[in-house]
């Protein structure tokens, strides 16, 4: 049986050592000429524990990162966030990463280097392969990894109800690391993330890479970013943060990141999206590449627990199957995407002066305010709200019922996408994703 894994990207080279090893034929078809020419050449915040879960070696030239130090719109309040040393994340360089996953998946499948996949081709009503470097190549399933824009998506029919994303579900995001400036003083805070920088839909942040020759600043905006906006940014981030130099070592490039909720629809018969075309990304949240590397797991998992029950041939790729590995994508990390999607979206819509407020104050703690600003789920129990209802004082009533709807919603997102159907029906697999889609106002997608 042929399994085709187009493009090199994390979850990809995951799904292609897993399948390999479960004895099939795999190629994984990349566009970049190498290794060295892949993408992200830095390094990026992944959790440590996604290398224990999956048996492999933290790749080397990984360094535990410090705490964030929040900024409020238009710069006036800061917050230091504390992060759980014992859970930290870890910077790991990308191409250390990149070479060790290709390395396990190059022992049990082909990696084609200079590959461009063109478009799904259909079948019988399934994929049945891929149109790479204009020829036809058939396979028995089609793991896409080829990213936010994949064209593979892109090119399936509507009706297998893969949906594809809009332009305010992705993040543009300008990154580069720049030499550090020697006559600049020693900054305060080390890492610094502008929530809402400027008033605009997005964030930026500076900061201070140990060992401490280089500034890792990012620029991101929501849907687009225009050249005008990020020279605004750039030249207040660079006031405000005299250690950012002249000269860029690394990146100085402009890449886009999924802010969706995981798609709905993430399966079709003879095909799977791993990583950001499932959209598996939370900015700031350092999940992408963990993500990416679990679906990349739950994937083959899926596939080899059919195996052992007998299931022979393409059956094993019906849609119906490999539903069973979207649902472990949602037990496991998904569903809680939906409810911080829905938080960062609530957050970034904020007043600028409500995230002041509640950066400012007193209100949240600690691990509050880490969930709220960077990325996680804010759960308050009733009792706890009363008594921040209290502490904050009547006057607030107004600020704290909206950030209460917002937090709610964010709940109904979480059960929402907990309760996703355990079987495949297209009827009730329609429906749920309805309901879930309904909380982004997308419901006219599916
Ligand atoms: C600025 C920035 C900062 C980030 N920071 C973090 C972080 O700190 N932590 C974290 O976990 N995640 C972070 N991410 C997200 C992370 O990069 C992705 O979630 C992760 O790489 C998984 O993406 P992927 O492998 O699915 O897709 P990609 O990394 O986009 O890989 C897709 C692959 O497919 C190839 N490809 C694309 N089109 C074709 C084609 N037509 N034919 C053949 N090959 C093709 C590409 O060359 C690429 O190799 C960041 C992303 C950006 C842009």
């Amino acid at each position: 049986m042929k399994v085709v894994v187009a493009g090199a990207g994390i979850g990809g080279l995951v799904a292609a050592e897993k399948l390999g090893k479960l004895g099939f034929d795999v190629t994984v078809f990349e566009r970049a000429a190498s290794l060295d020419e892949m993408r992200y050449d830095w390094h990026d915040d992944v959790n440590p524990s996604v290398f224990r879960r999956l048996g492999m070696k933290l790749p080397e030239e990984s360094f535990k990162k410090r705490s964030w130090t929040f900024v409020a719109p238009h710069g006036t309040v800061v917050r230091n966030f504390r992060q759980d040393e014992e859970n930290a994340d870890y910077s790991v360089e990308r191409r250390p990463l990149n070479a060790m996953l290709a390395n396990r998946a190059s022992a049990v499948a082909d990696i084609v280097f200079g590959a461009t996949v063109e478009s799904a081709l259909i079948s019988e009503g399934r994929v049945s392969g891929v149109r790479v470097n204009g020829a036809e190549v058939a396979a028995d399933l089609v793991v896409d990894s080829l990213g936010v824009d994949s064209v593979l998506k892109k090119s399936l029919p509507a009706e297998f109800g893969v949906s594809v994303h809009d332009e305010d579900e992705v993040f543009v995001a300008y990154r580069a690391f720049y030499e550090k400036n020697p006559d600049a003083p020693e900054p305060k805070y080390v890492s610094k993330a502008y929530l809402k920088h400027l008033g605009e839909a997005g964030i930026s942040w500076a900061i201070q890479d140990p060992p401490g020759k280089l500034v890792n600043v990012l620029v991101g905006r929501l849907g687009k970013m225009d050249d005008a906006t990020l020279s605004r940014a750039l030249a207040s981030l660079k006031e405000e943060n005299p250690t950012i130099g002249e000269k860029i070592v690394r990146g100085g490039t402009v890449c886009r990141i999924p802010v969706r909720y995981p798609a709905t629809r993430m399966v079709a018969n003879g095909y799977a999206a791993v990583g950001d075309s499932a959209y598996l990304t939370i900015p700031m949240l350092g999940s992408g590449i963990a993500s990416s590397m679990v679906a990349g797991t739950l994937l083959a998992e899926t596939v080899g627990e059919f195996m052992s029950r007998g299931v022979k041939g393409r059956e094993l790729f019906d849609v119906a199957r490999l539903w069973k590995y979207q649902v472990k994508v949602f037990g496991e990390f998904g569903a809680e995407h939906c409810g911080i999607d829905v938080m960062k979206r609530g957050v970034l819509a904020m007043d600028d002066g409500i995230i002041g407020w509640l950066l400012g104050s007193d209100l949240l703690d600690n691990d509050e305010i880490g969930a709220l600003a960077g990325g996680g789920m804010l759960r308050i129990s009733p009792a706890e709200a009363l008594r921040k209802v209290r502490k904050a004082g009547l006057k607030k009533l107004g600020t704290l019922l909206k950030v209460n709807a917002m937090l709610q919603k964010s709940l109904v997102a979480y059960r929402r996408g907990k309760n996703i159907p355990r079987n495949f029906n297209e009827a009730t697999a329609r429906a749920w994703e309805r309901r879930l889609l309904r909380l982004y106002g997308k419901e006219t997608r599916s």
